[in-house]
């Protein structure tokens, strides 16, 4: 499929992520036959996940496995339970992973996966059952040398460990690399549950100093306060930046001296909610994105900046934690109002990364210290920043074309080293 395939009025990730495809195979000047290869995913996976509810009623949901791409290594991407998740958002969202693990240059390529369910109306004896479900009727395609899934929005490390069991058994021996972002009891890594949100921070610092901005005199706000949003907001917390507003599902809340992470973090293994801190003031959620600050981080959905926000946006720079927040249309938006945009295949990189280094331990059967972990992923974030700036500047383009630039050329270059089988 490309994107002249689909309806005009029709817009979704999918239709992002291959226009923004179609540009840089036109700025490497690649070949349709290229192209028509890097805007078809390898493999698709569509599965039926029936649930027997604590009830005793069964429902049942539709899961999916996309796998985009090879070419440098297994494939590898998150695994999203969300009542949105759909294939077409799962086809971005792998294509997505396929460019960032090039830019980051870990040994992989792209996948993603998802179950359309809404995890806050399921019991854990639910889920886990749901996730034993999907994982047996994925199995065929999942393994650490094939493809390898890892958290994402709505899972966490409990779900990795359901899936390293299910698919342990199946196979009669434990099989710890078939999955990242596992419990550090069961061959997780350290640093791992905070590494996207400790590279999000890093990449926001570099971006404020690119800015002239000094962090003890920075404000932001993050949209989101799940795995990625709240430790983003911690760090940036703990570099001095003043966290102005912070907004969740169920609320958005507002101090401008700076909202207490520590104490809010609290508050949410409380109730749950943003909602209710006494620390700040209620905030309509949609002005998080708005708010007079210097650095938004939305950390939550994709398609958040768009064409009707885009105008009303007042930071000078947005560091993409969640995957796809902006639409095309937005960034042309911000990128005319000289707002610096870094995006997400760059900023929120760090999670495959140490989801890297946790497969590389996993493999040699050795840990490394958490010192060691958030070294190597800072270094590796700043390689990649670096390596965007300098092909920006050179080439006279954003960093999003630049990094998705960079990206395919190196994948591009793997195929071709390989060559077209037969
Ligand atoms: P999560 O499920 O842990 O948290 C999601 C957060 O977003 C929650 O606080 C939720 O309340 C909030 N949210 C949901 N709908 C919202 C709305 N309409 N408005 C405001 N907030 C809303 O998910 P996560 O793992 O933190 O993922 C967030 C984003 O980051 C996703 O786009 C994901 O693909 C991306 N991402 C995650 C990782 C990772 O390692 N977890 C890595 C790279 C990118």
């Amino acid at each position: 499929m490309n994107a002249q395939e689909l309806p005009l009025e029709y817009t979704s990730p999918l239709t992002d992520a291959l226009a923004q495809l179609a540009s840089t195979v036109e700025h490497l000047g690649l070949s349709s036959g290229v192209h028509a290869m890097l805007a078809q995913p390898r493999r698709e996976l569509m599965v039926s996940v029936p649930l027997r509810r604590d009830d005793g009623s069964v429902a049942v949901y539709s899961g999916y496995r996309v796998q985009h791409n090879f070419s440098r290594g297994p494939a590898k991407g998150g695994l999203r339970y969300s009542p949105a998740v759909d294939i077409d958002e799962v086809r971005a969202l792998a294509m997505w992973m396929t460019w960032k693990c090039a830019l980051v240059d870990v040994p992989y390529g792209g996948a993603k996966g998802g179950i359309a369910i809404d995890p806050r109306t399921h019991s854990q004896a639910e889920l886990e059952r749901v996730t034993r479900r999907y994982t047996s009727e994925i199995l065929p395609i999942i393994g650490p040398e094939t493809d390898i899934p890892a958290p994402d929005m709505g899972t966490n490390e409990q779900t990795m460990a359901w899936i390293m069991d299910t698919y342990s058994s199946a196979k009669g021996h434990t099989v710890p690399g078939v999955v990242t972002g596992k419990p550090i009891s069961l061959g997780g890594s350290l640093g791992r549950a905070s590494a996207t949100s400790r590279g999000v921070s890093h990449i926001a610092l570099l971006a404020l100093a690119s800015r002239g901005l000094d962090p003890s005199a920075a404000s932001a706000a993050v949209q989101g306060f799940g795995k990625v949003g709240r430790d983003a907001a911690r760090f940036m917390s703990e570099a001095g930046v003043a966290v102005r507003a912070i907004s969740d599902v169920d609320g958005a809340i507002f101090n401008a001296d700076g909202i207490n992470i520590t104490a809010l973090s609290a508050h949410v293994d409380a109730t749950g909610s943003v909602s209710g801190f006494a620390g700040a003031e209620e905030l309509d959620p949609k002005d998080v994105l708005t708010a007079d600050v210097d650095l938004v981080i939305p950390a939550a959905l994709e398609g958040v900046i768009t064409a009707d926000n885009a105008d009303d946006i007042r930071a000078a720079i947005v560091v993409e934690g969640a995957n796809g927040p902006t639409t095309n249309e937005a960034d042309q938006i911000l990128n005319d109002r000289g707002i610096l945009v870094v995006p997400d295949i760059l900023a929120n990189a760090g999670g495959v990364v140490v989801s890297y280094f946790e497969w590389v331990q996993a493999n040699q059967a050795y840990q490394w210290r958490e010192s060691e972990v958030n070294e190597r992923l800072e270094e590796r974030m700043s390689r990649a920043w670096h390596s965007v700036i300098a092909y920006a500047g050179a080439h006279g383009l954003t960093y999003r074309q630049a990094a998705t630039a960079l990206s395919v050329q190196r994948v591009v270059e793997a195929h071709e080293l390989r060559g077209l089988y037969p």
